[in-house]
């Protein structure tokens, strides 16, 4: 099969969000390519409002984005679709992303042609098919969603991105919706495709465990923000993070693909995640926190290194030298 070519090289996809929509605030991440960077948190916690920043759906009131360093602000349809065939959303809910009275031929025709492919497009569908393993795609064309799976619902989601040629995948929980036993292969799709395209994928979720099977690196966010970051194998493995650390105890089962439930429901006993909307002063995990002191609750944590590992650092007290020293 042929492979697509990228057209640019995505170095940097970044994000430093100050004081926008719903109070996520002072998000900074960096994609590149051939890189998963997962970005964990209960519901609630920001995470799809930041993917959505980073698509560009919501209009940002602070901060940049930049592709390959170039500051972007889409405006108007023209922009918005140049910005959207290298940065593509896919959604948590593949049903409700796909259109019920059309075929699945006329969804991936759309994305061809917006994104400028006007030829033949027989062999283009074509590709978009066997790329997700619809095979043979002659199957599946005159298809209508409901005639599909969930998990093949979401394959034809992710053909559809990948018609515009991005360069950066965004995933809202492109998983949790579907059983348990095909999780894993739409993951493992998603990451044979991330090698061959080398794209970029953001990976949202509130299943850590999957974090650490997908990803290279995770951001834990609480609240609006990060309050953790790392290698995947660090953050999950000696996590620095009081929250981190509810998280993966609060996980049903640390080395299985879960995520049915957000693992800190209220109903699980461990407390509601705060409102966005009026965030805990200082540190917004401090209402939760088995080891808060009393600065916590007035002082807003700087990120700090932890030191054992390069790169991970904790937004987080306890990690002060110089207040311990
Ligand atoms: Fe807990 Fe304080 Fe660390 Fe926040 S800064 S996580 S309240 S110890
Ligand atoms: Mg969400």
């Amino acid at each position: 099969t042929k492979h697509f070519p990228v057209r640019r090289a995505l170095r940097q996809l970044f994000s430093k969000q100050r004081s926008a929509v719903h109070a996520v605030d002072d998000v900074h991440l960096t994609l590149r390519r051939g890189h998963v960077v997962a970005l964990v948190g209960e519901s609630g916690s920001g995470k799809s409002t930041v993917a959505r920043l980073l698509a560009q759906l919501y209009p940002r009131t602070g901060g940049d984005i930049r592709l390959h360093g170039a500051s972007t602000t889409v405006h108007g349809g023209r922009q918005f679709r140049r910005y959207a065939s290298r940065v593509q959303m896919i959604f948590q809910d593949p049903f409700a992303s796909l259109n019920p009275v059309h075929t699945i031929r006329y969804h991936l025709t759309r994305a061809l042609r917006v994104h400028g492919n006007n030829g033949d497009l027989e062999p283009a569908l074509h590709d978009l098919l066997n790329r997700v393993s619809l095979t043979p795609p002659e199957r599946y064309l005159d298809k209508f969603p409901h005639e599909l799976s969930g998990g093949q619902r979401q394959r034809v989601a992710i053909a559809r991105a990948l018609g515009a040629r991005p360069e950066a995948l965004l995933a809202d929980e492109p998983v949790s919706m579907l059983d348990v036993s095909i999780r894993l292969g739409v993951l493992n799709l998603l990451r044979d495709l991330k090698e061959r395209l080398n794209l970029a994928i953001l990976y949202i979720t509130h299943d850590i465990a999957s974090a650490r099977y997908f990803a290279d690196q995770t951001l834990v966010m609480y609240a609006g923000r990060m309050v953790e970051g790392g290698d995947s194998e660090t953050v999950t493995q000696t996590p620095a993070h009081p929250y981190t650390r509810l998280l993966i105890d609060s996980a049903p089962d640390p080395d299985r693909l879960t995520g049915d439930v957000d693992p800190l429901d209220e109903d699980r006993g461990n407390g509601e995640p705060p409102s966005l909307i009026n965030p805990p002063s200082g540190c917004r995990f401090h209402p939760r926190c088995p080891t808060a002191m009393p600065r916590c609750s007035t002082d807003l944590p700087v990120r700090l290194e932890i030191g054992d590992a390069p790169g991970h650092w904790a937004a987080c007290w306890l990690y002060d030298r110089e207040a311990v020293s």
